[in-house]
């Protein structure tokens, strides 16, 4: 290695995944990077995903100075004049019509960063809005519901203890593309290979014969929408054949009695013709899970991305406690992180919030400060008192990546005011007037607050910027303060004067010191790799948030839902097929399309489609085919597979880059169409309104 030749530690926080990385530079000239093989978390697996780190780091499309929209396109501007600008902009329109008038929404990438998870809430709370959106309502609402229903906190995630099950069944998630979700689990290839190798056994129940199906013992195929059937029926075969451990359930579980007869109607027989798994596949699955020395049942976006998607979850907990396999090795756990985060949102014996106010146009009720962002369009375009005129986004795609994107486009152009935090001048982000731009991934600090909490191995991993910003550039969480500032009405005497000194950094230490572990920052910083903390450990009863310090098997909320579910098969179709989203090893969310590495090679942005429904509309792989909704229309290739259950079709998300004035090269190399063209924001998820994207149903057509 030359002389100029170093190497650099990091974590990658491109996704869940935490992997570790060895980056080899010379002259802020990045030569390589690789799997850490020293990290304990991942143990040097990454995916091709991690050079986008360099790619976004390099690319000319981002923004490196704020921007200011003008008549002759976009002008850059000083940071002074954004602040200026972005203060009167959102001040004018607080005092015209009140603050709930500034809506704010908060994508996927603001939980990767430890700056924007840090500082980005003191300044939405200086807005004093009750319009708040999150990416939390796209794909994740539902397992923030059944925890906060069940063990008193939203952020009380059972994570599988992948590491050590023996049985794993999967439901709406493909681990080996995603490397987990609400689980952080780098390696799951490997992690799968142990399973199989220690004599354990992994099923898939999916409509799409994934890649994390291909590599199961058993796939099931299964209607979409339909998995709270599947999951009812399960637990009817565990209380009809007595394999739970009713009777001997710990002490601080309480709410036995009420699952008395509540799955009585749920038989596999009754739920075989909805959900499409023959009624011996659903009786053989429960009797292995409950003779498994260790099982985990776990769902993820495509159980969570329906109808149902809040009651799948809770029954999905239910399969796991009512087994024995919660909060103990092999089953459901939860992690011990060296930050306690759920510590420092809220105190013991407080359950989050909800329902104290509502969406002014459906009536949604707020969850932890929020509002469903299937909402967002009409609370722009349905006018009165509370009808909000100006947005702030952060690091968010919403045209992308949220239900009926084309009616979200036409809520932008109706805005009096919008300002973006964002480094790409994106779908959304076009329609802003001011965009300020953060540094990014390797410009930055970085310790995964948030996933450290759902990871299945304890680690603690701090990562040091690798590259010093670039000429005048602000970190995320130097906006945020800076913002919070301007807007914030009335500040103590203790936050002015502690204000300088107040850095993601000393946050940190003082949360590493109050920790599970006696570790502070200056210690963390001599283990680049990170630190070793164990396997996961049991929690209960010690960690439940209930008023009551007990688990609640049975909320009522939960149980009434399940009460309204009718068992009536889905009846005449018309033709339509449902649609299911999907994602790629090579993609995860919009905005990690402008690497070319990435997306490069043959287009994936197809119309999946089984070949029985593909041959009766006369469509061969490679067509054009047009698909319609009752909201839209896209056309994009066929891709005829019998990866697809029939009557299933399915296109991946976070493509449809071929809209006007955005400055991004993919638009004109793979721009792919938008699943949320086709979406309906008017379907969601009965109990918490987390936008249903799973078995919309459309038409498929040869294109013209
Ligand atoms: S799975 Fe890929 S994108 Fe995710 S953390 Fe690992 S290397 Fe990064």
């Amino acid at each position: 290695m030359s002389e100029n030749t170093h190497i650099h530690y990091r974590t990658c926080n491109l996704c869940e995944a935490m992997c570790g990385l060895e980056i080899t530079y010379r002259n802020g000239e990045i030569l390589s990077i690789k799997g850490d093989k020293e990290d304990p978390f991942s143990k040097g697996y990454i995916c091709p995903k991690a050079v986008a780190l360099q790619d976004v780091y390099c690319d000319p499309d981002r923004l490196r100075k704020p921007v200011r929209k003008t008549n002759n396109g976009w002008e850059e501007i000083s940071w002074k004049n954004a602040f200026d600008l972005v203060e009167s902009g959102l001040k004018d329109i607080q005092k015209k019509y009140g603050n709930d008038a500034i809506a704010i929404y908060q994508g996927n990438p603001s939980v990767h960063s430890i700056g924007m998870m840090l500082f980005s809430s003191t300044f939405f709370k200086a807005l004093r809005t009750k319009n708040r959106f999150s990416a939390t309502s796209v794909d994740q609402l539902p397992h923030h519901f059944a925890s906060q229903f069940m063990f008193g906190h939203s952020f009380l995630l059972p994570v599988p203890d992948i590491n050590r099950t023996q049985y794993f069944l999967v439901l709406g998630a493909n681990p080996i593309a995603s490397n987990g979700s609400i689980m952080s689990a780098a390696g799951m290839p490997e992690k799968i290979n142990l399973l199989q190798a220690r004599g354990g056994k992994m099923i898939v129940v999916d409509p799409r014969y994934t890649e994390t199906a291909l590599k199961a013992d058993r796939h099931i195929f299964i209607k979409p929408g339909t998995d709270v059937f599947f999951l009812a029926a399960i637990l009817h075969v565990f209380f009809n054949n007595g394999l739970t451990k009713q009777g001997h359930f710990p002490k601080w579980i309480t709410g036995e009695e009420k699952l008395k007869g509540i799955f009585d109607r749920f038989s596999p027989e009754r739920v075989a013709k909805i959900t499409g798994i023959p009624a011996q596949t659903i009786t053989t699955t429960a009797f292995e899970f409950s003779a498994a020395s260790s099982a985990v049942c776990y769902g993820r976006i495509g159980v969570s991305t329906q109808q149902h998607g809040t009651l799948c979850q809770w029954l999905i907990n239910l399969i796991n406690i009512v087994t024995g396999n919660f909060d103990r090795p092999g089953g459901a756990m939860f992690s011990n992180p060296a930050i306690d985060v759920i510590k420092y949102s809220a105190p013991k014996g407080t359950m989050d919030k909800y329902n104290r106010w509502q969406s002014r146009v459906r009536r949604y009720p707020e969850f932890g400060g929020q509002l469903p962002v299937a909402a967002l369009a009409e609370e722009c375009l349905t006018p009165g008192d509370g009808q909000i005129k100006a947005l702030v986004t952060s690091a968010g795609n919403p045209v992308l990546s949220t239900p009926n994107g084309r009616q979200l486009e036409m809520a932008l152009t109706s805005l009096d005011f919008m300002v973006s935090i964002d480094i790409y001048i994106n779908e959304t982000t076009r329609f802003a007037d001011i965009i300020l731009p953060p540094t990014t991934g390797l410009e930055t600090e970085h310790y995964d607050l948030a996933f450290h909490a759902i990871a299945v191995h304890n680690t603690a991993k701090y990562s040091p910027p690798l590259f010093a910003p670039s000429n005048g550039a602000r970190h995320d969480w130097q906006i945020y303060k800076e913002l919070t500032r301007r807007m914030k009405k009335h500040r103590t005497f203790v936050e002015k004067i502690s204000d300088p000194f107040i850095t993601p950094s000393r946050m940190l230490n003082h949360g590493l010191k109050k920790g599970l572990y006696n570790l502070n920052l200056r210690k963390l910083k001599k283990y680049p790799h990170g630190i070793d903390l164990g396997p996961l450990k049991p929690v209960f009863p010690e960690s439940l948030y209930t008023p009551d310090k007990m688990l609640h098997l049975v909320p009522e909320i939960f149980v009434n839902g399940l009460r309204k579910i009718s068992l009536d098969p889905t009846g005449n179709t018309n033709g339509s097929l449902s649609l299911i989203g999907r994602r790629h090893l090579r993609s995860n969310n919009s905005w990690m399309h402008n690497s070319l590495r990435l997306v490069k090679g043959p287009n994936r942005c197809t119309l999946m489609i089984n070949p029985l429904d593909a041959e009766i509309r006369n469509i061969c792989s490679g067509d054009p085919v047009t698909v319609t909704s009752a909201n839209g229309e896209v056309v994009l290739p066929a891709d005829v597979t019998e990866q697809l259950m029939p009557g299933v079709v399915s296109i991946p998300h976070g493509w449809g880059h071929n809209r006007s004035g955005i400055r991004l090269k993919t638009a004109k190399l793979h721009p792919g169409v938008s699943i949320n063209d086709l979406t309906d924001h008017l379907f969601v998820d009965n109990i918490s309104g987390n936008a249903a994207f799973s078995g919309v149903k459309v038409h498929v057509i040869l294109a013209d």
